[in-house]
């Protein structure tokens, strides 16, 4: 499917006029038509919520369009839960999966009132001995084995150190019921960037089989599955995106099947970030270098302090040259930018329609794991993010960092004068 854009090529120039680039853009209209229609796909499921994940895009003028659609938020860290805070996501609408967790993080949600969903069983007593046992509580399972979990970011489950074994699962749940929790829910998350349609049906009978189980065995019956993240999109145009009305229609499926007949009903909880806000965001970079060596570069202003995932992942993100889209590839490039680091790369041999210093290109599907995992190596400062409203208006929303920001935790005598 062609890559297309949700502005115009003079849209894209009157704003690099105006605003130092690199910077992120986030379409808000089409954040609001994708919880749209995950809020759809599940629309059969009367407990239904999206937790958005709140380390994709953590950012407050995002999280308040999440706020707004009913969504809750997936945190893992205090400064993410203040974030939800902060833009009115409260209580139970927060969800707490964390690993390795400190007391202090245990004490910070379970003020907040979140969810807190347990990685290992050995956190019975961490959390216990943190801030007592709460009524509602989750745990995070691990199964070992599944066929969709093959993938380059999460690989295979006994490779993941997400989770418990199932007989560790029944040991925390049985714990945790002898300590007094009365409301329970079930987590897993087995895979990430997913385009299989089947995986959320798949990982629904995986779960819901344990529900049934965990029934049988410990007389708990489950309030809550949660499906957590790791819905891919389709980064590559050749690439397929998941059908969510379909997939919620699989999940659906499986609880009529399973669930119905004997007598459970609980809510289904999802806690994508990717899926959700991936698309729609964008990088914005101008072209500041042309060099022609052993082969050809097209270097940036922007680099991996602003986007990370080429570099680490070596993934794929499209690039528009903005106001060439329409022309035909006629150079094939590495895009590079300004670190001291080889694997500063946004594409490797990509062919791009002729550029020219000064020319703005545009990367895709930066709007989830992109401005989040930014960095200060090299001395990159990191970039703005701009909103762009439903009303078609820009709108900062985070502005970019500043040399008084990167010396901030810096201990320096006065001798030290910049
Ligand atoms: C990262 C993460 C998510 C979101 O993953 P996506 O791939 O962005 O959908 C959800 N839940 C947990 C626990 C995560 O760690």
């Amino acid at each position: 499917m062609k890559k297309l854009l949700p502005f115009s090529a003079e849209q894209v120039k009157s704003w690099t006029g105006q605003y130092p680039t690199p910077f992120y853009v986030y379409d808000e209209q089409g954040i609001r038509k994708t919880v749209d229609d995950v809020y759809k796909a599940f629309a059969w499921n009367p407990g239904f919520r999206e937790y958005f994940a709140v380390k994709a895009t953590p950012t407050p003028a995002i999280l308040r369009v999440m706020e707004s659609m009913n969504c809750g938020a997936d945190c893992s860290s205090i400064p993410e839960i203040l974030l939800a805070k902060g833009s009115g996501i409260s209580g139970q609408r927060i969800m707490f999966t964390s690993n390795e967790t400190s007391a202090l993080e245990y004490q910070t949600a379970r003020e907040a009132g979140a969810i807190i969903n347990l990685d290992d069983l050995t956190q019975v007593e961490n959390l216990e001995n943190a801030c007592g046992i709460p009524e509602t509580v989750c745990c995070r399972y691990n199964p070992g084995q599944f066929n969709y979990a093959t993938n380059a970011i999460m690989g295979h489950m006994y490779d993941t150190k997400f989770g418990m074994k199932k007989e560790q699962l029944f040991s925390a749940l049985k714990m945790l019921k002898d300590k007094g929790s009365k409301r329970f829910g079930l987590h897993a998350m087995l895979a990430s960037c997913s385009l299989e349609q089947g995986y959320y049906p798949a990982l629904a009978r995986e779960l819901f089989g344990l529900v049934l189980e965990i029934r049988e065995t410990l007389g708990i019956t489950l309030s809550f599955v949660d499906m957590a993240g790791g819905i891919g999109i389709p980064y590559r145009p050749e690439e397929t995106p998941i059908n969510i009305i379909e997939a919620g229609e699989g999940v659906r499926k499986a609880y009529e099947e399973m669930l119905t007949p004997n007598g459970i009903e609980l809510a289904i909880y999802t806690e994508m970030g990717r899926f959700i806000t991936g698309p729609h965001g964008y990088l914005l970079t101008h072209v500041v270098g042309k060099k022609h060596i052993w082969k050809e570069y097209v270097g940036v202003d922007a680099s991996p302090a602003d986007l990370m995932r080429p570099a680490m992942y070596g993934a794929y993100h499209h690039i528009s040259v903005a106001g060439k889209d329409n022309q035909p590839a006629a150079e094939t490039v590495d895009v590079v930018g300004a670190l001291c680091e080889n694997n500063d790369k946004f594409a490797v041999d990509r062919p791009l329609p002729h550029t020219e210093i000064g020319d703005v290109l545009v990367i895709h599907d930066t709007g989830a794991h992109g401005h989040a995992m930014g960095y200060n190596y090299n001395g990159r400062l990191r970039c703005a993010e701009y909103l762009l409203g439903t009303d078609g208006e820009l709108r900062m929303i985070r502005r970019a960092q500043t040399v008084q920001d990167y010396f901030a935790t810096l201990d320096v005598d006065s001798e030290f004068n910049w």
